[in-house]
Parts: structure tokens; C-alpha cells; sequence
């Protein structure tokens, strides 16, 4: 099999099967050998992976984890790559393909089977029309996942590996960084990818915490997240009033016991506060 990540085989492949590229389902090949190789070796998957793949365009990314020995399922929506990809992966009977949506695909139902027998991780080089809820779905899908290696908009990389008191920290920042570690891996330009995309790109890796932060209430911890951010410029009690569960006498005094000053804005705001703050409301709430 020739390699799948030069612009030149990219345009062969496409031109031989008459494929169209489609602006709504994101899709931007990488034909940059340097960054391929630096999502493999983010992923270090080996023989004893498991990697889920999602949106694998013409098999560059499967391909090369394939050669590591990784048992690879790799999700494609377009029905026009899965003839391209069945002869893709013809050589690779470690690669398995599902023709779906990765929304709606049930990774659990995929992924169970390899549970204490191999690492599970995944690696995409997502399309940027769907980055957070995929991010969601990926982490709160109930598997012990080892480690998450992701192409994305370079905004949201930044976003997500931001620390308190900036403009970037936000909720996704607080959600992402309870579920584990985010490591900015490389700063990728538009030129890697054909066609090029508008914007920069990054490749993020986020390893998974062994331990999560302990909060009291999951649900709630990220209720009270999305309630705290939900308008920036506020403080942080005029934005939990929203919550509608303590009226501002009973929060005012409920974050004096915690020490965390109700005028603060949310983005001041550490995890650790965030899960003790959960912790406080749901010990009220009962
Ligand atoms: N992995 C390839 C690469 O690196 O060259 C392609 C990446 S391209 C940015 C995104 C891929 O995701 C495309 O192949 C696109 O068709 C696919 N895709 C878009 N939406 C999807 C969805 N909801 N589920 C599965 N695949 C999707």
C-alpha cells in the first residue's frame, strides 16, 4: 500500500473514483507526513491498542496506526469514502470499518469487548463542524479510555489548555481538564491539510485521570459549570442565582463557608473550587 498522505495520491485517489469533497461534513485530508507522525506517536499505539478512529477520510491516519500493530474501528459517515476505504485498508485485517455517523455510533457497544485486554484510546482528525459535542461524547462515554489524541481548530486547543483568569478558560476548559490531562502536541497550519481549512489547527492530547477530582454529584458539578460561565461579566452568585435553587442570602453565606468570594467571576474560579462549590450546594440540597 503507498502511502495515503501526499496531496499527489490524495488527488489520484480522488480523481480515480469520482469523489467530491464535502464542505458539511469537514473534511480536510492531511497530507503532512511530519504531523502524521507526531498524532501516531501521540497516540502510542502498539499491539496491545485498541484505537477508535473517527472520520478516517482515505485511511491516512488508520493506515499508519494499522503498521503499529493497533486494532483500529474507524467511523466514516460519507458513503462515498467507503469503497475508497475497503480497498484502503484491503491489506489491514486489523482495521475495522463502520459506516455511521460518530455521534450516534455506540462506542461502548464497539469498545467493551477489549476492556482489560487492550488499551483503549482514540485518534481523530475530527471535523471541526462537530469538535465539542464529539469531545463530549467521547469522555462521557462510560470506558476506560487511556488516552484521547485530537485534530482541532487551534481556538478550541487553547481554550481547552487554558488556566485560570484569561478569557479563554471556560466551561469546556473545567470539563475537559476533570476528566484528564490536555497536552497541546503542535501548532498545525492550514497548508498541512487539502483542501486547506480557514482556520489553524492544533493537535491536542488528553490523558485520561486514573483518579477524577472527587465531586458529590457529577450532573451537578457540570450544571453548575455551564450556570457559572453562562454570562461572563457577571459575578460568580449573580450567575448561580440561575440555578434556581438558593435565593442570594442562603448562596452568600453558602460560599463565605467555602471561602470563595461571590463577587469573583467564574473564570477566576480553579477546578478544585469548582468541585468544592458542588460539593457545598448539593450538601444543602440533600
Ligand atoms: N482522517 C482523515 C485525515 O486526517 O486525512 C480525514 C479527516 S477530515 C478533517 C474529517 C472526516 O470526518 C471526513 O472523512 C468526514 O467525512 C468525516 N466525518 C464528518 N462528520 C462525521 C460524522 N458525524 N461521523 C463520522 N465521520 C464524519
Amino acid at each position: 500500500m503507498d502511502n495515503l498522505y501526499s496531496a499527489s495520491k490524495i488527488k489520484e485517489i480522488i480523481n480515480n473514483n469520482g469523489f467530491n469533497f464535502k464542505k458539511k461534513f469537514g473534511q480536510n485530508f492531511l497530507i503532512d507526513k511530519n504531523i502524521l507522525d507526531k498524532i501516531i506517536n501521540a497516540t502510542e499505539a502498539d499491539g496491545d491498542s485498541v484505537v477508535l478512529e473517527i472520520g478516517p477520510g482515505i485511511g491516512t491516519l488508520a493506515v499508519e496506526l494499522a503498521k503499529r500493530g493497533a486494532t483500529v474501528y474507524a467511523i466514516e459517515i460519507d458513503s462515498t469514502l467507503i469503497p475508497i476505504l475497503e480497498k484502503n485498508f484491503e491489506l489491514y485485517p486489523n482495521i475495522k470499518l463502520i459506516h455511521g455517523d460518530a455521534l450516534k455510533v455506540d462506542y461502548k457497544e464497539i469498545l467493551a469487548p477489549y476492556i482489560g485486554e487492550k488499551k483503549i484510546k482514540v485518534a481523530a482528525n475530527l471535523p471541526y463542524y462537530i469538535t465539542t459535542p464529539l469531545i463530549f461524547k467521547i469522555l462521557e462515554t462510560d470506558l476506560p479510555w487511556e488516552s484521547i489524541t485530537l485534530m482541532m481548530q487551534l481556538e478550541v486547543a487553547q481554550r481547552i489548555c487554558a488556566k485560570p483568569g484569561g478569557k479563554d478558560y471556560g466551561s469546556l476548559t473545567v470539563a475537559v481538564n476533570y476528566y484528564g490531562k490536555p497536552t497541546l502536541i503542535t501548532k498545525v497550519p492550514s497548508q498541512a491539510f487539502f483542501p486547506s481549512p480557514k482556520v489553524d489547527s492544533a493537535v491536542l492530547n488528553i490523558k485520561l485521570n486514573t483518579e477524577k477530582i472527587f465531586v458529590k454529584d457529577q450532573q451537578l458539578f457540570f450544571k453548575i459549570i455551564k450556570t457559572a460561565f453562562n454570562q461572563r461579566r457577571k459575578t460568580l452568585l449573580n450567575n448561580l442565582l440561575n440555578l434556581g435553587k438558593l435565593n442570594k442570602e442562603e448562596l452568600n453565606n453558602l460560599l463565605k463557608s467555602i471561602n470563595i468570594d461571590g463577587s469573583r467571576r467564574a473564570e477566576s474560579l480553579t477546578i478544585e473550587e469548582f468541585a468544592l462549590l458542588t460539593n457545598a450546594i448539593y450538601n444543602i440540597l440533600g
